[in-house]
């Protein structure tokens, strides 16, 4: 369920005409929904309800900007983050650090200081290398670093090859059948406190039954390292959920993963963690765009080329992915299109031969499921500006992330004395 719905023909978030976020910011701009952001919050807490005292943190590289981690530090989430300066954005919405987890398979000696000095929850470290370069940092400045060791559990996740982490092929995480030895070694030194596992096989998933295959491989691991004498009080099951991005995608709702989750880790006696990214944030906000032009293409299917391109919402280049495209003031009319945006480069294709609602020159519209993986992997290729951000709650809304204008780029480079 989201907040972006007709009034009266047209397109609104929450209670605010899309034309009118148009006009005052100007298109290309994504429009994220409180209301969805904080529903989506409270229904993945509600389906995890039979855990006792779960931690949640939204996976921040899903979306990362500042009012939408306020939003859901307000709701009570942590954060997992990849980077130092995921790190710095939750500190700055105000997540608790404890509440704060600390992912990735490249995490720098200078982030993990950072990290060690800010008070971070738990690092989940990705290799028995990372792992020793945390205990010689954290032990330098007499910190005992919460760490667990991140496993590839090595299944199928089922979802797009580009997104899929669990696969033993894949970079993440130590190889299950070598995490007792692996574990046992960390444990032993003495800036860790080893605590337990983790684990995320991907993302986008469309059925429960990879998860619990996993969720059952690292069940029966933690039976074998409490055999070898280690104490795990943590278990964190990562993010994954797919959500809709069309009429017939059908993902698990959060409530039965809730439930799958509740009946495989009966008697675990962990404290179980979560990552969830999508779920929360992907049908919580759109791509405003407007049509530049209609031009004729093969077969009698035009091309409706939008200002939005490529840079903006990479997931249909990168992913092949689907994001519906609807007016923002349909007429009820139709039309076969392909959906275009300005970017030299066949890429830059959002869809072939849809059928859409009709538009023309100046038109605005919407690709929905935008909220996620949107602004943040947004680019400048082109010499195109970085695209803005506005926040609705209620009849409200703001601008919570400028329009970086082309001209600013350009300010930030420069040519040497040398070759003037
Ligand atoms: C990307 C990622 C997530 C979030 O994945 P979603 O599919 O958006 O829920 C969670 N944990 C880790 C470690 C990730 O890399």
């Amino acid at each position: 369920m989201n907040h972006f719905e007709l009034q009266n023909g047209v397109l609104h978030a929450e209670n605010v005409a899309l034309p009118d976020i148009a006009d005052a910011v100007g298109t290309p701009v994504y429009v994220y929904s409180r209301a969805t952001l904080e529903r989506h919050a409270q229904v993945f807490r509600e389906a995890l309800s039979a855990l006792d005292n779960p931690h949640l943190a939204f996976a921040v590289k899903a979306n990362p900007n500042l009012a939408v981690l306020k939003v859901l530090a307000k709701q009570g989430y942590g954060a997992d983050v990849v980077s130092g300066g995921e790190m710095d954005r939750a500190l700055a919405a105000g997540m608790a650090p404890e509440d704060i987890v600390f992912s990735g398979v490249g995490k720098t000696a200078e982030e993990i200081v950072a990290a060690l000095k800010a008070g971070i929850g738990q690092f989940n470290i990705e290799s028995e290398e990372e792992g020793r370069e945390l205990a010689i940092l954290a032990d330098t400045f007499s910190y005992r670093a919460n760490a667990v060791l991140r496993i590839n559990p090595d299944v199928d996740a089922g979802t797009h090859g580009k997104i899929s982490t669990g696969k033993a092929d894949n970079k993440f995480g130590v190889g299950i059948h070598r995490a007792p030895d692996i574990y046992g070694r960390l444990a032993a030194l003495p800036g860790l406190n080893m605590r337990g596992v983790a684990l995320h096989i991907g993302s986008q998933l469309t059925s429960l039954e990879p998860l619990e295959t996993a969720f059952r491989k690292v069940g029966d691991l933690i039976a074998e390292l409490r055999e070898d004498g280690h104490i795990i009080t943590h278990v964190d099951l990562g993010g994954g959920l797919g959500v809709k991005y069309r009429a017939d995608d059908n993902p698990p709702d959060p409530a039965a993963y809730g439930q799958m989750v509740a009946r495989v880790t009966a008697g675990w006696n962990v404290r179980l963690m979560f990552e969830p990214g999508r779920v929360i944030a992907g049908n919580a906000g759109v791509l405003l765009t407007r049509v530049i032009r209609v031009k004729p293409g093969a077969g009698n299917i035009p091309f409706a080329i939008v200002d939005a391109a490529m840079n903006d919402l990479a997931r249909p280049a990168l992913y092949d992915a689907w994001h519906d495209f609807e007016a923002v003031e349909p007429t009820g009319q139709k039309m076969a299109a392909n959906i275009v945006g300005p970017v030299c480069e066949t890429g830059d294709t959002f869809a072939m031969g849809r059928d859409i609602d009709s538009v023309g020159a100046n038109d605005l519209a919407i690709f929905r499921t935008a909220g996620a993986y949107g602004a943040t992997m947004a680019s400048t290729y082109n010499s195109r500006g970085l695209v803005p951000e506005v926040l609705v709650d209620g009849d409200k809304f703001a601008i919570v992330a400028e329009r970086i204008a082309p001209a600013t780029i350009l300010a930030a480079e420069h040519v040497p004395d040398w070759l003037e």
